[in-house]
């Protein structure tokens, strides 16, 4: 029989040898094991349940072939909350926390009386950012749209667990909004933004949905298609809040001049100091 210790620092040598994160071992265990790591570090000592050591290792195996941690423990903490994740949605980034906080700094800003806010969210993924922000803005009124079903499956079951009330439609980009003559104050999107060639890293490639990661040549094929047919959806004073990628700002300048004329807009770095976050004020500053 094995103890706990030994159990962990089989694998971590294993992740170390292999040049995987080390950290995984004990993130997996205490997602198994339902402990938090102080109560880890009282049972080391002790041995392992055979059935908790079977998942354990069936886990690692999992992560040992390349699939992301997300998706082996089935879900990932997103501004304070879990979010159901599979092979059919994006694993919601960090980055991505930072701009749904942004948003909801601008909707202090810019929306300061009590009435509703109609917000749109287009390929919402998991979910995550639309249900963020369903429920910590109380004034939002949300409608989240993807082209994937499956995707959209996840998304519902997300908003069900955590009790948000939020709108789900199915359609490609601005189509299943612009059919029903919607107008919103807040239009959000994290489109794919990955160009087409570039180089990333082989868990991402291997294992999460090139439909929410690829974004054409240069990357800004969704968003010019989104620039382009996205104002008959605005109400008169918009804000538009986006995701990109770090390396996209000249080119994104170079379409927002085309689209939007002179309408005022920001490009916000994230924690590391790269491009990351568009806003577009639409008659709005
Ligand atoms: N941030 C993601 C990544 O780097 C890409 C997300 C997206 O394309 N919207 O893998």
């Amino acid at each position: 029989m094995k103890t706990v210790r030994e159990l962990i620092k089989e694998a971590e040598s294993r992740l170390d040898d292999e040049h995987k994160d080390v950290n995984v071992a004990k993130v997996l265990f205490y997602h198994l094991a339902h402990k938090e790591p102080h109560e880890l570090y009282l049972m080391m000592n002790e041995e392992v349940d055979p059935e908790l050591e079977a998942a354990f290792l069936k886990g690692m195996d999992q992560y040992y072939q390349g699939t992301p941690i997300q998706y082996i423990k089935g879900y990932e903490t997103f501004f304070g909350r879990d979010f159901i994740v599979n092979e059919d949605v994006l694993i919601p980034r960090y980055e991505t926390e930072e701009l749904v906080e942004n948003i909801l700094y601008r909707i202090d800003d810019y929306f300061s009386d009590d009435r509703e806010i109609h917000l749109c969210d287009v390929g919402t993924g998991s979910g995550a950012i639309a249900i963020t922000l369903a429920l910590e803005e109380p004034r939002l009124k949300v409608i989240a749209t993807d082209i994937s079903e499956k995707a959209l499956a996840v998304a519902k079951e997300n908003a069900s667990r955590l009790s948000a009330s939020v709108e789900f439609r199915a359609g490609d980009l601005l189509e299943p909004l612009l059919k029903t003559n919607e107008k919103v104050d807040i239009f959000v999107s994290n489109p794919p933004y990955i160009p087409d060639d570039q180089e990333i890293e082989a868990m991402v490639k291997d294992n999460e949905p090139h439909v929410a990661l690829f974004g054409g040549n240069d990357g800004l094929y969704f968003y010019r298609r989104i620039f382009q047919e996205v104002k008959p959806l605005l109400k008169e004073k918009a804000l538009l809040a986006f995701e990109m990628g770090f390396d996209q700002r000249e080119l994104m300048e170079e379409a927002i001049h085309q689209f939007f004329g002179d309408h005022p807009f920001e490009i916000i770095k994230d924690m590391n100091g790269k491009d990351r976050m568009l806003f577009i004020y639409y008659h709005l500053k």
